[in-house]
């Protein structure tokens, strides 16, 4: 049986690091991983009251779990944990149980702000409507992933809180670099850096600790650590991201470490792909029905949504 450098015995070998590590090193160097990148980007401060966006998957409780010891001790910091429940029957109901169990259990207060209270409306009911209105719809989770933004944005601002904290991997950043790329939205990949995302006034900075950790890893953590989260997949997941993770996937296999390498190549160029975006005088609109920032004069929530 393979050995960890400390002696016992190995559970996982990390190829692009070339090493072996046991449980206890293993974890330890997933919570230093997310160390180290939340004081290298400055992600948190003294004073923050960082608003955690926990889904129930592994990524965002794990995310969850790690941003809790972290913060907890301090007295300078909080934290909350918020869900956006989109309304997805059977799946999104039985997340926000074990997210509600796990924060009781650790201590931290968890807010719920639903799709149906903010529009009128679940994901479901949605979906069904585009659908007998034979609307040209893309996929379920354009109408998802628009409005989750919008909801988290809003309440985070008025709960107070100075960031949002997501649980994206590795995996997630990869797939979104490429994803720009492919559909040529350098607006988005300027709003993709390492730092903490600022728009505008208006916009809560986003942060990722974890945005450098692969997503077999995260997966990893949670189940040593036992953390309960939920994993089963979304019913309505389909499309070009997808694509791209098997993609990748692949690519990881015949050359290991080639994710990591796309994101420190991506967050190279991430200063000039801002600069080259500021310089298009992208200007920041507050939308005439909501009043929320947008780029255009009508913004994508409520065209989708309202
Ligand atoms: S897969 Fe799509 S519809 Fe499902 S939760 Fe994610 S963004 Fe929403
Ligand atoms: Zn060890
Ligand atoms: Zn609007």
């Amino acid at each position: 049986m393979k050995k960890c450098r400390c002696g016992k015995p190995a559970v996982f070998f990390r190829i692009y690091e070339g090493r072996y590590l046991c449980e206890k090193c293993f974890c330890r160097s997933i919570e230093k991983k997310a160390k180290k990148n939340i004081r290298q980007h400055k992600l948190i401060s003294p004073g923050d009251t960082i608003g955690i966006a926990v889904s129930g998957g592994k990524d965002s409780m794990v995310t969850l779990y790690i941003m809790s010891k972290i913060i907890k001790p301090r007295r300078d910091m909080e934290i909350t944990a918020i869900t956006i429940d989109e309304g997805i029957k059977g799946y999104r109901d039985v997340c926000i149980k074990r997210v509600k169990d796990f924060c009781k259990k650790l201590g931290v207060e968890h807010k719920v702000f639903s799709f149906k209270e903010e529009f009128g409306k679940t994901l479901d009911e949605k979906i069904k409507e585009i659908k007998s209105n034979r609307y040209d719809i893309d996929t379920a989770c354009t109408f998802c992933g628009v409005g989750r933004r919008y909801v988290l944005n809003k309440k985070s601002r008025e709960l107070g809180l100075t960031k949002i904290c997501l649980g994206h991997n590795l995996d997630d950043e990869v797939q979104s670099v490429l994803m720009n790329y492919m559909r040529g939205d350098l607006q988005r990949a300027s709003r993709m850096g390492p730092e903490p995302i600022k728009e505008d006034e208006k916009f809560i900075p986003r942060i990722k600790p974890l945005r450098i950790i692969p997503e077999n890893e995260t997966t990893l953590f949670a189940m040593l650590k036992k953390i309960p989260f939920y994993n089963k997949h979304c019913p309505y997941r389909t499309g070009l991201r997808l694509e791209i993770r098997d993609f990748i996937n692949k690519m990881e296999d015949k050359h290991p470490g080639i994710k990591l390498t796309v994101l420190e190549t991506f967050d190279k160029m991430h200063p000039l792909i801002k600069e080259f975006v500021k310089q298009q005088e992208n200007k920041v609109f507050y939308c005439e029905k909501c009043g929320e920032p947008s780029s255009k004069k009508i913004c994508k929530t409520c065209v989708l949504w309202r």
